[in-house]
């Protein structure tokens, strides 16, 4: 699609107050009153447009925050949800039936992949894991069992791109359904332009960016949403992940400076790595030439937004990556924590933390080493000043010597 800016998509939406406020009404009510019996028989029966029932189902304050999300995307409609996992498990349901089968990437969220090893095929569900970035692999692991293709944008931990495109072709031919989780790169890559079905956001990251919630959404077509929806048979409505009004209104508000946000974490990212790189440390960012998919990277993300700003440094052992992760956070260089998208640095060992989940010999199998750092890099700034003071951790550690930063 042509001329499709996500931030400018969000931008075009407006909304007022009941009492003409710039922000949107907060609708403090789990449910509401209709006027007439007959109406709320055709609100239960879903076909009574702007009647709302009761909030696990919806909500004004959701259904903005919906709407916006769907423009982001560029979706017909929306869904959040009270967590990532309250997007990422009712999809999966609501696509797979016992006995049906989902050909997933290996390298996803450690939350995701507990639910796909060993959740769903307690309801029959299973699920091969793949390498995501060999369509080939990909295509080969599809039987006539198979529902879903899943993957992750940029993966956690490990930064491999999925490439879109390619998978949505794959989907397409063996009428599947292409769900790609977008956590990693809001605004960077938009998946349903690529050819995604489903496109979903733990909102607990960047989107909110202030680290004070959890939240989650399902982007996707207005049929799809409604059957989320469904009184009788939908899974968001049966499990009840529903978001809290107040929190939508918040998270609503944090939306509007997401764009300046992404663009000044890629920024701040992508000078570090480049840095880093530079002076020997293994450094993965899919901004770097030396990234696998770096170009096929640059031909999926609208630009302005740039790589995203999550990175890896793999500094040798697991006992330096704690030392490291110890000493930056003494010197308020960032926090040691998981998660991702807060203003302010943000660094883990994944094999101890996020991906925990994911077995020992399938952690090394998959490339997931035991002195990785996973960086979701903050706003500061003046990075260089970071970039410095960063330096000089790893020199005190001896991660980095003296004389290899002066030779560069
Ligand atoms: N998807 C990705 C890529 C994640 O990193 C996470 C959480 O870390 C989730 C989904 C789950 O989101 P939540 O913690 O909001 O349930």
């Amino acid at each position: 699609m042509k001329n499709f800016n996500p931030a400018d998509n969000i931008q075009d939406l407006q909304y007022f107050g009941e009492f003409g406020g710039v922000n949107p009404s907060i609708s403090d009510s789990s449910t509401y009153t209709f006027l007439s019996a007959k109406t709320m028989f055709d609100t239960f029966e879903g076909n009574m447009e702007g009647c709302y029932l009761y909030s696990r189902h919806s909500s004004p304050s959701n259904l903005y925050l919906d709407k916006a999300l769907a423009a982001m995307e560029g979706t017909e409609s929306a869904n959040v949800s009270a967590s990532g996992m309250g997007a990422i498990t009712p999809t999966l349901l609501q696509l797979c039936d016992s006995g049906d089968h989902i050909v997933s990437s290996r390298t996803i969220y450690g939350g995701t992949y507990a639910f796909l090893k060993n959740f769903t095929p307690r309801l029959g569900i299973k699920t091969t894991f793949v390498d995501i970035t060999k369509l080939d692999i990909v295509e080969a692991a599809i039987t006539s069992k198979t529902k879903v293709l899943y993957c992750e944008t940029v993966s956690n931990p490990l930064l491999e791109v999925a490439d879109i495109a390619g998978l949505a072709k794959i989907a397409k031919k063996h009428n599947l359904k292409l769900v790609v989780d977008n956590t990693f790169s809001p605004l960077s890559v938009s998946p349903a332009t690529l050819g995604a079905d489903i496109v979903i956001h733990s909102l607990t990251k960047y989107i909110n960016g202030s680290s004070d919630t959890v939240g989650g959404v399902t982007c996707a077509s207005q049929e799809f949403i409604n059957d989320l929806k469904n009184v009788n048979s939908g899974a968001s409505m049966l499990l009840g992940p529903t978001m809290d009004s107040l929190r939508s209104a918040s998270v609503m508000k944090n939306l509007r400076t997401l764009h300046i946000r992404m663009k000044q974490h890629s920024h701040n990212a992508m000078y570090l790595a480049e840095r880093f790189e530079k002076i020997g440390l293994k450094t993965v960012y899919p901004g770097l030439k030396s990234h696998p998919s770096h170009e096929l990277y640059a031909t999926m993300i609208n630009p302005e937004y740039g790589f995203g700003g999550m990175m890896t440094l793999d500094v040798g052992t697991l006992a330096k990556a704690n030392a490291l992760m110890e000493l930056m956070q003494a010197k308020n260089l960032g926090y040691l924590a998981v998660s991702l998208g807060f203003y302010k640095t943000l660094f883990s060992a994944p094999g101890t933390s996020t991906s925990s989940e994911i077995p020992m010999e399938e952690q090394i199998e998959m490339g997931l080493t035991d002195g990785l750092i996973r960086f979701s890099i903050g706003l500061d700034n003046d990075i260089e000043r970071t970039y410095q003071m960063m330096k000089e951790c790893m020199v005190e550690l001896n991660i980095l010597t003296a004389e290899s930063i002066s030779l560069v």
